[in-house]
């Protein structure tokens, strides 16, 4: 590029570039992606280079120049910058913030251009010696340092120094007497440091594809650049071997990289050990545990071709790797694929944009499809590809259904209806006979704490004080704790409202489940695994590597143990109260209680001794609890369909939520409102492109002190939304009293 005036996107909240000029002899070129530490308001800032700059500059203004170009390869290469507007537009996201969200944090830090890197002391030949005789008359009395010479030689020429006194068993001085001769040096050269490299990784099994897998794998292998797949396999159908072989394809026959997508790296070990057994070394793992230098090399590595697949969570859709071949979305339909904060985008939709310019296939994985996706694959926008079956003929589990209205005894004393109500005698009955016969069960229940939440006599319940929300309260240690703002206190005895004494705690939590096991199976090893007990980066694997070693008999948990567990010899699943959820005041509530019925019961059976689910529900007859009890995906997608059109919701059009925030309730709805008229007389002029609902509070009225209302955005034409909302966001003006703001999310996973 040899533009005199470039435009540079800098990570703040404004809709605009800042221009600079490019001074002559810069460290490396300025090309569109690269990064560049340019001066701002007195100090100095990271920008990506977006550009020749068309900006026509005022009189008399001058635009600054250029500091430095610290990288030799541009950050961005064309595709992700492609990306990083994509999504800056359909986010509605300044530009600069989306690119800063997608570098690791080391590179996007102006005080040092590059992060600290963990440097070794390598031992590098600078002198051949070419005959014996050389080598004779040189190490004539120190054959310590030829053995040196020669191991070094042997590998190479160079080699970390503590690896060769390792080696050798000799000391420094060795090395330090070579150097001194002349015939070597020491230099410092980066590490790669990756913790993930000190866990094993097992030994691949051997196995030879089903007739459904080979034809999902050739499928691929024909996809043309830019396709999406929707992959859809029941629970145990083997879809990680699908992608594990179309991988192999893509890395060794054409070349190319791939990025694989997981929804988190903790809950889901063994996927990532299966790919680390058959690419070893070739796989950068970007977990969370990674602190930002290990980020730094992880990403630099797969810049540089070092490593050729990326496996992570949702960021992981930004690695920087070059001729991408394929990405993996496994389980597509996970919520955590959606970023929580601005820019709030989605992967798996980014894992398509990006495939799309750079020319490669995209593979959405999932026994349970989101709606939006299998909408797509029915529409042929998406190519469908089905693995029907367990593989080697393995049966889906059978999944009884508990009804707790009846199987709770009415006459019952009230200890018994207590029990019951949390551990019916079908289930109590199953657990036993796999401690019997020592199988592995889980147990989940989504919610975590003692007790739901404590309430007097009179319904009074205690709340948190910053959000419009219940306290849950936990033992060990005792107290009450808001899941929303973290806001803890200790438990009250009497009503804050009446002052009744008699204080009483309603709905089950994890913790209560876990002491009314090991009372009612004092011999059995439970373990639990929920926020609670996985504080630490390691902890979940940590569980599951003794699930896996057959140290655990029960293991309980919140949604967190229904993720792509594969342990063959976990025979049971029960759901201790399938209701949790199917009644949130959310369009997707019943999608997602189908979903994790769905999932967790395909962790039971996977083995050749077959499983069996008991599901323990109030409300047998929902269509979410009724289709998971038949692994009926095609049945739920017809029952819940319907119910999203009319009124309408995604898939029939897409949504987005603007929620206005402050600190004062009445000024809060008042700006929405205001903000619902400024957006309604824009709507009025655009042929009904665009729906608007609300303002209305919303379903969480309050948290961490702050108000909220919403107004919801529903449109069929993306284009039309993404100026409205550009031109609401860039001019709506906000009062500046009440600290308020406005949040706008697009395509939102809940509304809540
Ligand atoms: P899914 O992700 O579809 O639930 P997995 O990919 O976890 O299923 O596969 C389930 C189990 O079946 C794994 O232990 C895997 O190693 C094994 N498996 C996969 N394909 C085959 C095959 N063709 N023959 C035998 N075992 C297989
Ligand atoms: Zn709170």
């Amino acid at each position: 590029m040899t533009a005199r005036l470039v435009d540079v996107a800098l990570p703040l909240p404004l809709f605009r570039a800042f221009t600079y000029a490019v001074p002559d002899g810069l460290r490396h070129a300025v090309e569109p992606g690269a990064r560049v530490v340019v001066p701002f308001r007195n100090r100095t800032a990271i920008g990506i280079v977006l550009g020749a700059s068309t900006a026509v500059l005022a009189e008399g203004v001058v635009a600054k120049d250029i500091i430095d170009v610290p990288d030799e390869r541009t950050a961005f290469r064309p595709d992700l910058l492609a990306v990083g507007r994509w999504m800056a537009d359909y986010y509605v996201s300044p530009v600069g913030m989306v690119l800063r969200a997608a570098l690791p944090a080391a590179l996007g830090r102006a005080s040092r251009a590059e992060p600290g890197i963990k440097t070794q002391r390598v031992l590098r030949l600078t002198q051949e010696l070419e005959t014996l005789l050389q080598r004779d008359a040189l190490f004539k009395r120190a054959p310590q340092q030829r053995a040196l010479y020669e191991l070094l030689e042997s590998l190479g020429g160079q080699s970390a120094v503590q690896h060769l006194i390792e080696r050798l068993g000799c000391t420094e001085g060795v090395v330090k007497a070579l150097v001194k001769r002349g015939v070597a040096t020491v230099v410092l050269e980066p590490v790669d440091r990756d913790p993930f490299l000190s866990r094993p990784a097992p030994a691949p099994k051997v196995v030879t594809p089903s007739d459904a897998q080979r034809d999902a794998i050739a499928a691929l292998k024909d996809g043309a650049p830019g396709d999406t797949f929707l992959l859809h396999g029941i629970t145990g159908s083997g879809k990680t071997l699908v992608y594990i072989e179309f991988l192999r394809h893509v890395l060794h026959e054409r070349g190319q990289s791939a990025i694989v997508l997981v929804p988190e790296i903790a809950l889901t070990p063994q996927t990532v050990d299966r790919f680390r057994a058959v690419f070893g070394d070739q796989v950068a793992v970007l977990h969370s545990g990674l602190g930002d230098g290990e980020r730094y090399d992880a990403w630099r590595a797969l810049q540089r071709g070092d490593k050729r697949i990326a496996i992570g969570a949702r960021s992981a859709v930004f690695a920087p790797l070059e001729k991408l071949g394929a990405i993996v979305v496994d389980e597509e339909h996970e919520s955590t694929y959606k970023q929580g904060e601005a820019p709030r985008y989605h992967a798996r939709e980014v894992a398509i944009v990006r495939a799309r310019e750079a020319g490669a296939v995209v593979v959405l994985g999932s026994a349970t499809p989101s709606l939006e996706s299998w909408v797509n694959a029915k529409s042929g926008k998406y190519h469908l590809l089905s693995l029907p079956d367990r593989v080697g003929g393995g049966a889906l589990p059978k999944v009884n259904i508990v009804d707790l209205r009846t199987e709770v005894g009415a006459g019952a004393p009230p200890q018994v209806r207590a029990l019951r109500s949390i551990l019916s005698a079908p289930l109590e009955a199953a657990l036993h006979e796999r401690l019997a016969r020592n199988e592995q069960s889980l147990l989940l229940l989504n919610r975590r704490g003692f007790a739901n939440f404590v309430t007097c006599p009179d319904g009074h319940v205690v709340a948190c004080p910053n959000c419009a929300i219940s306290l849950t309260y936990h033992r060990a240690p005792e107290r009450m704790i808001c899941h929303y703002c973290q806001h803890t206190e200790t438990l009250q005895v009497t009503c804050g409202v009446c002052g009744a004494e008699n204080m009483k705690q309603r709905g089950v939590g994890t913790q209560q489940v876990e002491r009314l096991l090991n009372e009612r199976f004092p011999s059995a090893r439970v373990s639990r695994m929920d926020v609670d007990t996985t504080t630490g980066k390691w902890a979940h694997t940590e569980i599951l590597d003794r699930v896996g070693r057959g140290e655990v008999d029960i293991l309980l948990g919140t949604q967190m143990i229904a993720k792509g567990l594969d342990f063959p010899n976990v025979t049971l699943v029960g759901v201790i109260d399938a209701d949790i959820g199917i009644n949130l005041p959310d369009f997707r509530s019943s999608e997602r209680t189908f979903q994790l019925l769905s999932q967790v019961a395909g962790r039971a059976g996977r083995g050749p001794k077959g499983g069996e689910v008991f599901i323990q529900t109030r409300t047998p007859g929902h269509h979410a609890v009724q289709c998971a009890v038949e692994h009926d995906f095609l049945r739920f997608v017809s029952e819940e369909l319907p119910g999203r059109e009319s009124p309408p919701y995604p898939p029939t059009l897409r949504l987005a939520n603007v929620v206005v925030s402050g600190l004062d309730e009445l000024a809060v709805a008042a700006c929405a409102q205001q903000a619902a008229d400024w957006l309604g007389e824009r709507i009025a002029k655009m042929d009904d492109a665009v729906t608007l609902v609300g303002p209305a509070p919303c379903p969480i009225e309050r948290i961490q002190n702050r108000w909220r209302w919403h107004l919801v955005l529903k449109t069929s034409r993306a284009g039309s939304l993404t100026r409205l909302m550009r031109s609401f966001l860039t001019r709506f003006e906000l009062p500046a009293a009440h600290e308020m703001r406005v949040m706008f999310d697009r395509d939102p996973v809940a509304l809540l």
